[in-house]
């Protein structure tokens, strides 16, 4: 009899589990699909992705066939959204996925990330001269393309999802600038802005797996731990002191919104050595961390994306 209830009871909680978990197993995201991503974006072939260079072309057409392949579409006419630094052509690449409800489709969650870097470097350390940008920003490119996929295939969000890869960050944040003016002249209903940045090693002192910047200024960093059930999410005193809230494509989202738009990153500059240097490669990057830490951003995503009202609130709106 116990033997009996026991198995039934076995049964009964795989059963639970493989209904609860048909939607996570089938979407979840892959240690080879973000290595994939990273590796590409990260190659000599593409040199740094420099804006204005043939390098970070094949980085947007990369993006924009991955887009096309998860039924994201172009917010714009094409994917491209255009802009000038001095004399070079540069662009954002844009993405949308429509909401499906009636009511919250109208308001938009932007998901963003740059994807240029700061290309050749002069100084050649050990005949490299190429900054390959793996963890700035392959990685947190690789991320958004990653909730692209995610959102794409399941279709579960209510709110409308923009995804924004960002250009000539490296150059002074331009390509954010650009793009939150335009869309806050076109009078987008923005509710967040949630941008990512170095995404690729773990910190490993801290009890949080995550850092949000700009920590204080709303409850975010409580809303989507609640979201996901755990502390993945925390405050860097390290992004305070540098202010790493302003250092990002978030800021111009802020600025332009007044909305909470803020950076999601797992370094604060004390855990990757390589910050612009030649060695910021592919194979520096701990895969396994990201394809679990991604699948842990799913839950939060979708809450915050999904929930009934505008839950993410800013506590100070001064500048
Ligand atoms: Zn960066």
């Amino acid at each position: 009899m116990k033997r009996i209830l026991l198995g039934l009871a076995v049964f009964m909680v795989f059963i639970g589990n493989a209904q609860k978990s048909e939607t996570m197993n089938t979407i979840a995201v892959s240690i080879d699909d973000i290595k994939a991503t990273v590796s590409f974006l990260a190659s000599d072939n593409i040199n740094g992705r420099d804006t204005g260079s043939d390098g970070i072309d094949k980085a947007a057409t990369y993006i924009e066939k991955q887009l096309a392949s998860f039924e994201v579409k172009p917010y714009y006419e094409t994917y491209r959204d255009h802009f000038k630094v001095k004399a070079l052509d540069a662009y954002n690449v844009v993405g949308f996925l429509e909401g499906n409800d009636p009511e919250l489709k109208k308001e938009v969650v932007i998901i963003g990330a740059h994807y240029d870097h700061i290309g050749l470097r002069a100084k050649v350390v050990n005949g490299d001269t190429i900054a390959n940008g793996a963890n700035d920003n392959a990685s947190g490119t690789a991320t958004v393309l990653a909730m692209a996929k995610y959102f794409g295939k399941a279709k579960t969000n209510k709110r409308s999802i923009i995804f924004a890869l960002f250009s000539a960050e490296e150059m002074g944040l331009k390509g954010s600038k650009h793009l939150a003016e335009r869309l806050s002249n076109e009078k987008l209903n923005m509710y967040t802005m949630i941008n990512y940045e170095m995404m690729g090693v773990p910190f490993t002192d801290r009890s949080y797996q995550a850092m949000i910047t700009g920590y204080d200024l709303s409850n975010m960093g409580e809303v989507l731990n609640d979201h996901v059930g755990k502390e993945l999410f925390g405050k860097s005193d390290e992004a305070v002191k540098y202010n790493l809230f302003k250092r990002s494509d978030n800021y111009a989202f802020y600025t332009q919104f007044k909305k909470p738009a803020q950076t999601i990153s797992t370094c604060d500059l004390t855990n990757f050595d390589f910050y612009h240097h030649v060695d910021d490669e592919a194979d520096k990057m701990d895969y396994d961390f990201m394809a679990t830490i991604i699948n842990d951003l799913f839950p939060a995503m979708e809450g915050m994306i999904n929930a009934p009202t505008q839950e993410i609130k800013m506590n100070i709106s001064n500048d």
